[in-house]
């Protein structure tokens, strides 16, 4: 197929990677050149690099993939006189795969198709070693058919791949899940700091909790004590791993989405704050299990 990739940043590179190694032909653009030489240095040269958003759309492409930082993002890139909406070709599927809010990718989705394009929302869990590795979990809102027709393409990039609905429920999912990580990787910091300081030797701490009913991806995959887990974060300086300002957007995220609905999110309203507040004393690039400092001496 032929395919246009927009955002080649962390996640967005590795991704567009495994399209071109599964013999697609990808038209690339960033706003950043080096991240455009990058990929085109990883591919062997075999990307090839649009001059500008407009000249990509341009391109009489089968579909489009957006990989953008946020919601301001996405709306520079699909609205406006040089953006996708306005120059692309009534057929191109559109997809974007941003983490945003659910109600401008049901705007973005609804511009999409009075222009006649078909669009999903398809954000992603799975983090950099996910995106690399080819294993991705994708979670799509939108026409039915339309994903029905395409998922085999979700393939390429992606592991698990599910339908959630409507478009923007693919949003949904990812900011329901993003809150419940969020309150779950801040109440492991808590108990596992607690128990410390009462005494306890972490590992020991996190075997007894991993066989026990407070067992948690943040505890027994991800734990936050450095030392307790050799290939988490924790044990390398909090460095790599998805950093506490990501963590604190997709919380802000979940929390502006159960506004629109009047739906109460204490926990998620809380770990939104202990983030900000962890992000304001400067550690926003640490990795999100570095939160435990603010329990920690
Ligand atoms: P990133 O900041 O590394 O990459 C974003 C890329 O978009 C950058 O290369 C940037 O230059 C480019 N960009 C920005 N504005 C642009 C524009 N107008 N036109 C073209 N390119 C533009 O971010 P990332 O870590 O790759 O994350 C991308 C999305 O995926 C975010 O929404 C994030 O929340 C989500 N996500 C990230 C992770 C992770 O672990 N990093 C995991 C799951 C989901």
């Amino acid at each position: 197929m032929k395919i246009g990739f927009i955002g080649l940043g962390n996640m967005g590179a590795p991704m567009a990677l495994n399209l071109i190694k599964a013999g697609h032909e990808l038209y690339v653009f960033d706003v950043v050149q080096k991240n455009i030489d990058s990929v085109l240095q990883h591919s062997n040269q075999k990307a090839i690099a649009s001059t500008s958003l407009k000249a990509l759309a341009q391109s009489k492409l089968d579909l489009i993939v957006t990989m953008l930082p946020a919601a301001q993002h996405v709306r520079s890139v699909y609205f406006g006189s040089e953006g996708i909406l306005e120059n692309v070709a009534p057929n191109t599927l559109l997809i974007d795969s941003s983490t945003i809010d659910p109600k401008t990718a049901r705007e973005v989705s609804r511009a999409a198709s009075s222009k006649g394009n078909a669009m999903l929302d398809a954000p992603v869990s799975g983090g950099t070693g996910g995106a690399m590795a080819g294993t991705l979990t994708f979670m799509v809102g939108g026409e039915e058919s339309v994903f029905n027709a395409n998922k085999s393409f979700f393939q390429h990039m992606g592991k698990n791949i599910f339908y959630c609905g409507a478009s923007g429920n693919g949003q949904v999912a990812k900011v329901s899940n993003n809150m419940l990580l969020g309150i779950s990787m801040i109440a492991t910091a808590e108990a596992m700091a607690l128990g410390v300081e009462l005494g306890m030797d972490p590992k020991i701490l996190a075997n007894i909790i991993n066989t026990s009913s407070g067992r948690c991806w943040s505890s027994d995959t991800y734990n936050p004590y450095p030392g307790v887990l050799e290939n988490a974060p924790a044990s390398r300086g909090y460095s790599g791993g998805f950093g506490a300002d990501l963590m604190l957007k997709d919380l802000g995220l979940a929390v502006e989405a159960a506004k629109d609905v009047k739906q109460p999110v204490m926990l998620g309203g809380l770990a939104n704050q202990i983030y900000q507040t962890f992000s304001k004393m400067g550690h926003g690039h640490l990795d999100f299990s570095a939160v435990i400092q603010l329990f920690k001496k």
